[in-house]
């Protein structure tokens, strides 16, 4: 299944030798294996004054975005042998689909059988086939066949057509196709309907940096050692405890359990010599270190998740940039006061006033948890502390690559909801994209951006 595709495409390439981005006119990707589908990184419609910054209108816009993973390559802090198609954020829309596609492929993931041509989709940063056991408990970006796009492996999103791996596993659909979202299309996933409605800048978003971000508030949020001041139980009733032992079920095992003199391990868990919990151990101190477009989604859904969890909090935005300190207070700003907890504390700073702002504020304990998205490990390997230091203060470090298909739902959820800071190109609020430009302005979007010019970009592969 396909519509008419041309015979070549453009595309932004990097060249090995010598780290040059070029936009080159190449062969169209083809089905090759029956799960394939071939997505169009589409068509541009720009209403708006000559300066793209100024304007916040878009329709009917596909994009792919510039993200600072792509910098890995054209920085040479990776390694590659052979030309790269770049590029791992776009949304498009389905051009082709493999012969795996079809009504009757309910053994499959659901996409295998609801999937059209014509379905705007987004794609995770890495392919995943839903099928394998990494897939299957949630951790996509470990999937035992998965690709990452923009690389040797896979060719990336900024071109004109991509060729997505798995695509059953792996696309997200953001909107349906006209001639498809007849009621029979009844297994698409209903959280994909009110997406329709956003800008394809916003939704380009969902495509790595959000669920990114949001997978690190996840990481902080849910770790057992933070468990104790969201729960107000002390370690570990807040974590094993209160999920094997819940207070109900032990209460009731304790009664039916009569003549035996004593309570389940429940009621040895809660010790009561033990003091109680009071309301100043129940404040969270959170920093988010950096603050590019990765750093703002997680501060966003820090303190979304936190407004639901109604735990109070202190938490602390990082970076050395005061632009990005400016960006992050203004999305503050425009953030409702229902998200803008009245009993918490919301602080910027420069990393030194960071320090001296914990110390002071937490009576020198420090955070419960940091959140660090310039990936340090990444960039400046080894790691900057040893087992013995993490050892001398009970640190638990959780790294590793967002699982971006299975956190989509959350991050679809937030993003529909927070459009008062996702919304719109440009716009006061800069937690999306800052700039659309042409995919032959890739060249100098790639130098601007490597030095901090320019901030998150996205082209238009038809401009
Ligand atoms: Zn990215
Ligand atoms: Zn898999």
């Amino acid at each position: 299944m396909s519509v008419p595709l041309p015979e070549t495409h453009k595309a932004v390439r990097l060249y090995p030798a010598d780290l040059s981005i070029h936009v080159e006119s190449i062969p169209t990707p083809k089905i090759e294996h029956p799960d394939d589908a071939i997505v169009k990184v589409k068509v541009c419609v720009f209403i708006g004054s000559d300066s793209i910054k100024d304007s916040n209108i878009s329709l009917g816009l596909q994009l792919s975005g510039l993200c600072g993973s792509d910098l890995h390559g054209y920085r040479g802090h990776e390694k590659i042998n052979n030309i790269v198609v770049t590029g791992h954020e776009f949304i498009g829309e389905v051009v082709a689909l493999g012969s795996s596609y079809s009504p009757d492929a309910t053994d499959r993931p659901p996409l295998y059988s609801t999937l059209h041509i014509g379905d705007k989709v987004v794609s995770p940063f890495t392919s995943s086939c839903a099928e394998c056991h990494f897939c299957r408990i949630g951790f996509t970006s470990r999937c035992a066949h998965q690709l990452l796009f923009g690389s040797e492996e896979l060719s990336g999103g900024q071109a004109q057509y991509v060729c997505v791996p798995r695509a059953g596993g792996t696309l997200f659909i953001v909107a349906l196709a006209p001639s498809s979202s007849a009621p029979s299309a009844t297994s698409v996933p209903q959280q994909s309907q009110p997406l329709s409605n956003l800008t394809d800048s916003s939704l380009l978003l969902l495509a790595d940096i959000l669920p990114t971000g949001v997978f690190a508030a996840l990481q902080a949020l849910q770790h057992p050692n933070i468990l104790p001041v969201i729960r107000g139980e002390r370690f570990p009733l807040a974590s094993v405890g209160g999920l094997v032992f819940p207070r109900d079920k032990c209460e009731s095992m304790v009664e039916s359990a009569s003549g035996e003199g004593t309570g389940g391990l429940r009621d040895l868990l809660l010790d009561s010599l033990w003091p109680g919990m009071g309301s100043e151990d129940r404040v969270l101190t959170i920093a988010v270190i950096g603050l590019g477009p990765v750093g703002v989604c997680a501060t966003i859904a820090l303190l979304d998740f936190l407004s639901a969890l109604r735990v109070r909090y202190r938490l602390v935005a990082i970076d050395t940039v005061e632009a990005r300190r400016e960006n992050i207070l203004a999305v503050y700003d425009a953030l409702p006061a229902s998200v803008r907890n009245r009993d918490s504390e919301f602080a910027v700073d420069s990393p030194d006033n960071a320090i001296r702002f914990v110390q002071d504020s937490t009576d020198g304990i420090g955070c419960n948890a940091v959140l660090e998205s310039p990936l340090v490990c990444i960039r400046r390997p080894p790691v900057p502390f040893t087992g013995r230091e993490l050892y001398a203060k009970n640190v638990a470090a959780v790294f590793g690559r967002c699982p971006v298909r299975a956190v989509f739902p959350l991050a679809a959820d937030l993003l529909r909801r927070r459009q008062d800071v996702f919304g719109g190109v440009g716009s006061g609020a800069g937690a999306g994209v800052e700039r659309i430009v042409g995919l032959d302005n890739a060249p100098e979007a790639y130098a601007k951006f490597a030095k901090n010019e320019w901030g998150k970009v996205a082209f238009d592969p038809w401009n």
